[in-house]
């Protein structure tokens, strides 16, 4: 694969220049793809990712030949009706240096896991392993060859998401690669070595004028990290959709369903049970959408874990990517009808031709060229794993939905209580 920045001079002459409104940043180098290729956990699917949105022809500011045949997800809104795409604009990201990553992590954490020469390609093992245990570095954050360049690209990538917004370069930044979710200040842990997306909310949240950020994780596992770096900020809401049961990662508290009269109001979580679907998803979204309302954000950070996707291993949600109620649902709601500027981040995933699906799916709503679910996967050489379908669609699961409408009930009146009551602070300020 060759993804590469230069492709951001490739302008087509004939697409109109529109203002700053119309630019999606998208973050990916070589190098990116490289290191990120190499976490564990998800061996390879940042090249499985990026591969597919770039042979889709998403990285390129050309007029698609789809353009005249797709139309956009939803009727009535004058920024997602109009039919001219979206610029994107390509940039390597910025390596974090030193200072950087100790904007959020403990410096003896930072030293520990970007030295290098404490691992090797043999024996991907730390030479102390109380060190090891006392930063998360073992079981599902084992280190590996090539983890301190991970840190660094990971956390410059996430950066320079955030920085297209902060500077107004892009109305949209996505940042696949980031999204890390459950690594701490200084702990790695769930597969995440670097807090990439409190680096970014950091990031955001330093400009002068103090503007409010809208943290939303859809990940099928809480976002425990997130939400507990934020905990006392009123600048900065949290709200995580997970599965939540005894003995499901991550064990926290905050993983609860919230109470309107919580003593955290900025902390919001909404557990859902196993078998979560797209139906429950739309019954649910205007509750997400009344907290994003009464917080009214400037900035919102999403972090996109695809693990809910029915198809993952970890076999917990039925959620499909297409129609009502979906995850490309909910995306263009976001990216299309929320007037905020909008960082997408990655995060889990597990079936990574389903992540890519997803991935390049939302990378499009962005972009205001909506790919179907019957379009065929462009021939690539990542395209033997998109069988036996060869198409974009990920349809929803057919286990039990364990979220009876009682349930549902009670997380909607509880929301929106907490809607109110976030209004009413704001009101107050
Ligand atoms: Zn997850």
């Amino acid at each position: 694969m060759n993804v590469s920045p230069p492709s951001t001079q490739a302008v087509n002459k004939d697409v109109p220049t529109g203002s700053k409104q119309d630019v999606v940043a998208y973050i990916v180098s070589q190098d990116l793809v490289k290191v990120s290729s190499l976490l564990p956990s998800n061996v390879k699917r940042s090249y499985v990712v990026h591969s597919l949105v770039q042979c889709l022809g998403l990285l390129q500011n050309t007029i698609s030949d789809n353009e005249e045949h797709e139309t956009p997800l939803h009727d009535g809104n004058p920024r997602s009706s109009s039919t001219r795409r979206r610029r994107i604009q390509v940039k390597a990201p910025v390596v974090a240096t030193d200072a950087d990553l100790l904007a959020y992590h403990d410096a003896d954490f930072l030293a520990y896991i970007l030295r290098g020469a404490r691992t090797s390609p043999s024996s991907g093992r730390t030479e102390n392993p109380g060190d090891a245990s006392q930063f998360g570095l073992e079981d599902d954050c084992e280190p590996f060859y090539g983890l301190p360049a991970y840190v660094r690209m990971v956390a410059g990538a996430s950066i320079t998401a955030a920085r297209c917004l902060s500077s107004g370069e892009a109305v949209t930044a996505i940042c696949w690669d980031g999204g890390r979710h459950h690594a701490r200040k200084s702990q790695a842990s769930g597969f995440c070595y670097v807090a990439d997306c409190v680096l970014a909310i950091l990031h955001l949240r330093k400009a002068p004028r103090k503007p409010r950020i809208f943290y939303l994780d859809l990940d099928l596992h809480f976002g425990d990290a997130v939400s507990e770096a934020f905990l006392n900020s009123s600048q900065v809401l949290t709200l995580s959709v997970h599965h939540a049961a005894p003995g499901f990662f991550p064990a926290n508290e905050l993983a609860q369903l919230t109470e309107a009269d919580t003593a955290n109001p900025f902390t919001v979580s909404i557990p859902l049970q196993a078998g979560a679907s797209a139906a429950i998803f739309k019954e649910i979204w205007p509750s997400i959408e009344a907290i994003r309302e009464a917080f009214d954000p400037e900035f919102v950070v999403v972090q996109c874990g695809a693990d809910g996707l029915a198809g993952d291993p970890c076999k917990v949600w039925n959620w499909s990517l297409f129609g009502e109620g979906s995850m490309s649902w909910c995306f263009d709601r976001i990216v299309n009808r929320w007037d905020c500027k909008t960082l997408l981040l990655g995060g889990g995933g597990y079936h990574s031709a389903n992540a890519a699906r997803a991935w390049a799916t939302i990378t499009s709503i962005a972009l205001l060229e909506p790919i179907l679910p019957e379009r065929d996967i462009p021939d690539h050489a990542a395209f033997p794993l998109y069988g036996p379908s060869f198409t974009f669609d990920v349809p929803g699961g057919n286990m039990r939905d364990e979220n009876s409408s009682e349930y549902v009930q009670r997380i909607k009146e509880q929301m929106f209580s907490l809607a109110s009551r976030i209004a009413n602070i704001r009101e107050s300020e």
